[in-house]
């Protein structure tokens, strides 16, 4: 043997020779786990686990003892990209934090939602919620008897009249889509640890780079990890992160659910934090750049964003955000002009771009944009738009890692062919 070069896969004449083909082929020899730790995060492309005895395995699926089992109940890479969410959202608590990786943020925010609801059970969240956040209210938890409130969720006062004694969860949203409305989260925590209701907090549009609402008194944070998290527009995910017993309970909940995350995405989305401070940080001052350049723009009637003073919450943003940066998602809404109207404009000035894409989502390297009311406000009539605060032509963008001079030139050139 010790003539054998070392490094080198070798089989010795007899080894692997148990059995027919077919059982030579399915256990065929491994390496032995390194000793050295890989600094890569190692993808465990695997949906089962193996176990020395029938006891350690029944040990471990009771939850007696750690360890993996089934990835659709856990997945080392996925809880690898949960710990760093953990890590970035828990960063300034003063509590442990746990969290949980999801296959999307939808499977994020139904199974907290379908945690902590019950029939009979109530929810307040905000009037200009996303979508999907809406329709699982409307659509699912209706048919099971829990009632919604919908209240400006810019409102502290309005969210505290709206909390009953059958009051299970209050959402909030940190930057509402797309007015960019900022919500007072300390104020929001206060008022819901007064009443003893969990504050859930979708942070999508700011990220843990920009704002972490678990240090402002929020229970749980959810992401669409699918945005900036994952930040490349090449991958699905979400996340939940929070108090450890309610991220317990929402464990629970997915694995019978099962809107776990794969492992191939968790790869994917664990890399996307290394970079997310580098890129979060580009991507707030690039829109920052946009919003300032266009603020005075004649072909522009308004344009929201945090970073702006003149936006309503401004202050607010400069006391709960990372210092210089207000999110990277810009409203802005071209002046109707003669033709067709606004919702035409909006359109327009959409296809008139050269830089930034059409598509739905945000949160990637490139700039995306869509027209709100043809698009993901689709539902809203122009009356039910104005009572949300939503011009018929605004436009949002999704601020990429372009260069600034470029975008500004091409939303320029762009408002010139209205
Ligand atoms: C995209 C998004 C979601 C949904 O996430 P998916 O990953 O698409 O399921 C939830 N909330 C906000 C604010 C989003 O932008």
């Amino acid at each position: 043997m010790s003539d054998r070069p070392l490094n080198l896969p070798i089989v010795e004449p007899g080894d692997g020779s148990n059995g027919g083909e077919g059982t030579r082929a399915v256990h065929t020899p491994r390496p032995d786990p390194p000793h050295q730790l890989p600094v890569g995060l190692p993808t465990y492309r695997t949906s089962t686990f193996e176990f020395e005895t029938a006891q350690q395995y029944a040990d471990v699926l009771g939850d007696r003892e750690g360890g993996y089992t089934y990835s659709r109940i856990d997945n080392p890479t996925a809880d690898a990209f949960a710990l760093g969410v953990a890590a970035m959202e828990g960063y300034g608590c003063d509590r442990p934090i746990a969290a949980q990786p999801f296959a999307s943020g939808m499977a994020a925010i139904s199974t907290v939602l379908l945690t902590l609801c019950s029939t009979g059970r109530h929810v307040v969240a905000p009037t200009a919620a996303y979508g999907g956040t809406y329709g699982v209210l409307e659509h699912v938890l209706a048919r099971f008897g829990v009632d919604r409130t919908y209240v400006d969720g810019t409102d502290v006062d309005a969210v505290r009249d709206a909390i009953t004694d059958r009051t299970a969860v209050v959402w909030a949203e940190t930057i509402a889509n797309p007015t960019t409305a900022v919500a007072d989260l300390p104020a929001l925590a206060a008022v819901c640890a007064q009443a003893g209701v969990p504050l859930v907090v979708d942070s999508t549009f700011a990220s843990p780079a920009v704002c972490r609402p678990l240090a402002w008194g929020a229970n749980l944070v959810v992401h669409s990890a699918t945005k900036y998290l994952g930040g490349h527009s090449d991958v699905t995910g979400g996340a939940v992160a929070g108090d450890v017993e309610l991220v317990a309970a929402v464990r629970r909940a997915r694995v019978d659910l099962g809107g776990s995350l794969g492992p191939d995405d968790a790869f994917l989305l664990h890399r996307g934090l290394a970079t997310l401070p580098v890129r979060m940080g580009r991507h707030c001052a690039t829109a920052l750049a946009v919003a300032e350049a266009l603020a005075d723009h004649p072909g522009i009637e308004r344009i929201d964003y945090p970073g702006l003073p003149g936006h309503p919450q401004h202050e607010l943003a400069g006391k709960l955000f990372t210092a210089g940066r207000y999110g990277a998602v810009v409203t802005i809404t071209p002046r109707s002009g003669g033709r067709g109207g606004g919702r035409d404009a909006g359109m327009r000035l959409c296809d008139g771009l050269r830089v930034g894409r059409v598509a739905t989502s945000l949160g990637g390297v490139h700039t995306l944009v869509s027209h709100v009311a043809s698009t993901t406000h689709r539902q809203f009539d122009d009356a039910t738009l104005a009572a949300a605060g939503i011009p018929p032509a605004a436009v949002r963008f999704s601020i990429g890692l372009e260069d600034a001079d470029d975008l500004i030139a091409d939303v320029s050139q762009a408002l010139e062919s209205l």
